[in-house]
């Protein structure tokens, strides 16, 4: 018998979601004999409370600026049109069930052993899953995060993105509090489905972190959407009256909310999971520490995804379990990169962005060339709208190598992932330069700016 029979699994993963099941699956596939815990959905944020449910409601959000713009078009619609938020909440949820039972056929099909329960650590070896004992020779901790709500009094009126998607009814006048991804992409969302919504923020300016041209341009965009913005002011309490529920802003003003709704950052789920029977460090943030290889101070016990807290990316965790599994049971060396990521919001306009920002890039390199152009896409002018998309290369004067790719504007999330590949090979401004366009599209314009709109020196 080798040394790792003495376990019931080579490989124990705690949380199917997407970094989770990937390293599973791949595991198995090296050989090695698997078992994954999860004590809720399968599937994880992503597919429960993240990306996919918010997808969804992003879509749903749409229609109602296609029912203005069509009309020019030549469409009529006729007699009222309305949105039913219970019909789509029930189909969103229809949905995601038959998302989750693709992930179970998954585990089934590469014979990965699913134990629904909650995971708990008794040792660096075995693990309490709801009562049942389980050993395992290296275990991953791919549990994630969850929304985190300051200490607030009347923090509990507030919800988070966990129950805004299964909300019966559909939120009228709605606070949210944050200037992150999830507070921007709820405001846009909330705002398409027809309902008031006020941003209260503590910062001067939202998405901290992204390219500051970028998001002043959002900001304009979504006010002149009537979504109301209070920055530099935070909630210092709320209160329930009538059903109702007062807010009590820093700037002295109070308002009524139906809602009220919470985003103000992810914290990684770390507090049931019995570390302190394991010898595995936590960050001031309880994030899990790991090594470059993902490996914890207890050094049969690996984690990947938000619950280190690195990315909070899904792509970001599905790789990081990939390479984990590979390299546990094919030897197989690896690095992360986590340079270029392209990543997108989807506000409305939505954002696409990879690289750096021209603050990080000024810093880094001193000098560069800025290429801008901002326009009327082609579909908003017959249709009467407004919004302009905008769209930005920061090149170093040196190398001529694109350092950062930014885009506001319709379908940048799809064309920024085009983008992330050029840049991950090194693409320099004559590169895009030679790239013949596709004509007529918004994307064409990143391989038709010329001239130098700034130059950083
Ligand atoms: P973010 O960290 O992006 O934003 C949190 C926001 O809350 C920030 O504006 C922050 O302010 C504010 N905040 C934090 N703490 C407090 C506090 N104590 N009081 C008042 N305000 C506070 O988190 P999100 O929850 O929006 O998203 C979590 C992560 O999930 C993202 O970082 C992203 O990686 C991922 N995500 C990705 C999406 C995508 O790819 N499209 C979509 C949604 C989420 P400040 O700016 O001052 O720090």
């Amino acid at each position: 018998m080798t040394e790792q029979k003495q376990y019931d699994y080579d490989y124990f993963v705690i949380g199917a979601g997407s970094g989770g099941v990937r390293s599973a699956r791949i595991a198995v596939s090296n050989g090695a004999r698997v078992g994954i815990a999860e004590a809720s959905a399968l599937g994880g944020t992503c597919v429960n409370l993240g990306c996919v449910p918010k997808k969804l409601m992003s879509y749903a959000s749409h229609y109602s600026d296609d029912l203005q713009d069509m009309q020019p078009y030549g469409w009529s619609v006729i007699g009222e049109t309305e949105f039913d938020w219970a019909r789509f909440i029930k189909n969103k949820n229809d949905e995601i069930s038959r998302l989750n039972g693709i992930y179970e056929n998954i585990l089934k099909n590469n014979d990965v052993d699913l134990i629904n329960g909650y995971a708990k650590f008794i040792d660096n070896h075995t693990l309490d899953i709801d009562g049942k004992k389980v050993t395992a020779d290296k275990i991953l901790i791919a549990v994630g995060g969850t929304p985190f709500k300051p200490d607030i009094e009347g923090a509990d009126l507030a919800i988070t993105s966990d129950e805004l998607f299964y909300l019966e009814n559909h939120p009228r006048k709605t606070l949210i509090y944050g200037g992150g991804y999830i507070a921007l992409e709820f405001a846009c969302i909330l705002n398409g489905l027809g309902s008031e919504v006020h941003v209260v923020y503590r910062g001067e300016l939202p998405l901290k972190g992204f390219d500051v041209q970028v998001r002043e341009k959002l900001m304009e965009a979504m006010k002149s959407r009537g979504i109301n913005f209070h920055l530099e002011t935070e909630i210092n309490k709320l209160e329930k009256n009538d059903g109702q529920i007062t807010a009590h802003l820093s700037n002295s003003k109070n308002d009524v909310f139906d809602t009220v709704l919470f985003a103000t950052g992810r914290v990684p789920l770390t507090k049931k999971i019995g570390l302190e029977n394991t010898d595995i460090e936590q960050n001031d943030k309880g994030g899990i520490v790991v090594n470059k290889s993902f490996q914890t101070k207890a050094d049969n016990i690996y984690a990947v995804g938000d619950v280190i807290n690195r990315i909070e990316l899904t792509p970001v965790a599905i790789q990081e379990g990939h390479f984990l599994a590979d390299h546990l049971f094919k030897d197989q060396e690896f690095e992360m990169d986590y340079n270029n990521i392209a990543t997108a919001i989807f506000t409305t306009p939505p954002i696409g962005t990879v690289g750096l920002s021209e603050e990080d890039a000024k810093q880094a390199y001193g000098e560069l060339d800025i290429y801008e152009s901002s326009f009327r896409p082609m579909k908003n002018v017959l249709a009467c709208r407004d919004e302009r998309t905008f769209m930005k290369l920061i090149v170093d004067p040196k190398t001529d190598l694109v350092l950062g790719c930014h885009m506001l504007g319709d379908d940048a999330p799809e064309i920024i992932q085009m983008a992330g590949i050029a840049m991950q090979m090194c693409a320099t401004k004559t590169d895009f330069d030679k790239t013949m366009a596709v004509h007529p599209t918004s994307a064409e314009e990143f391989v038709t700016m010329r001239s130098v709109s700034r130059k950083i020196r």
